[in-house]
């Protein structure tokens, strides 16, 4: 199911994310074998602990609310982080790749859904976020797009009416701040449920986890 799968998102250059968290190294190493590389988890410590039990060559992506104290943590390895929503977020994973002689790979997280309880900038906080001097001089990070994540409803519409607004902010903001930067190319967008909806709207990269590992327990 998985090659099936793989095929098909690589049919459409969609990279996917395969979201390991709540599951245990032989689980992820399962999914490993079949040709994933990509694993993305919601919580640094847990990533952690699953980036040192795992094989190396795994790039380990941070999809979920990430705190400043907790940086630390990842820095030396994480791939990329789908969660940014502020400047003293994005300063202190600069920091810490510095330390670690890094540049590492960053995704701005948009508020596209109707829930309240979801992290992510809107429009003008990232329009304020990168045209800030501090933003400016950070060295170490990479700007590679943008992030979001649908309500979760079974309305279509409605869905399909969130992921067009992140792609539109995604090309305004490639526009405005990205003008011929190659690395800023990336819409992550779609999960288990939603996906196909995302890659019709545009989607470069989706994060899945309960399609591929099963209901979390
Ligand atoms: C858990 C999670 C996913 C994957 O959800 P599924 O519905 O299991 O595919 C995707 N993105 C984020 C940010 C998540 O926390």
């Amino acid at each position: 199911m998985l090659t099936e799968l793989l095929r098909e998102l690589a049919a459409q250059n969609v990279t996917l994310v395969a979201v390991s968290k709540t599951h245990p190294p032989e689980r992820i190493l399962e999914i490993y074998r079949q040709g994933q590389r990509i694993f993305g988890e919601n919580r640094a410590q847990e990533m952690l602990e699953k980036h040192a039990a795992l094989p190396a060559d795994i790039e380990w992506h941070l999809i979920g609310h990430l705190q400043t104290n907790k940086v630390k943590y990842i820095a030396p390895f994480v791939r990329m982080i789908h969660s940014v929503d502020s400047l003293k977020l994005l300063q202190e994973i600069d920091k810490q790749a510095l330390k670690n002689n890094r540049v590492i790979d960053c995704l701005l997280q948009f508020h596209i859904a109707q829930e309240e309880t979801k992290f992510g900038l809107d429009e003008a906080e990232a329009r304020e976020l990168l045209s800030d001097d501090n933003f400016k001089q950070l060295k170490n990070i990479r700007i590679c797009g943008v992030m979001g994540m649908a309500t979760f409803t079974d309305d279509v519409t409605q869905v399909r009416s969130e992921f067009r607004r992140l792609k539109t902010i995604f090309d305004k903001l490639k526009k405005e701040f990205f003008p011929g930067d190659p690395n800023f190319r990336e819409i992550s967008m779609g999960m288990s449920g939603d996906w196909r909806i995302a890659v019709e709207e545009g989607s470069t990269m989706v994060r899945m986890g309960s399609l591929i590992f099963g209901e979390r327990g």
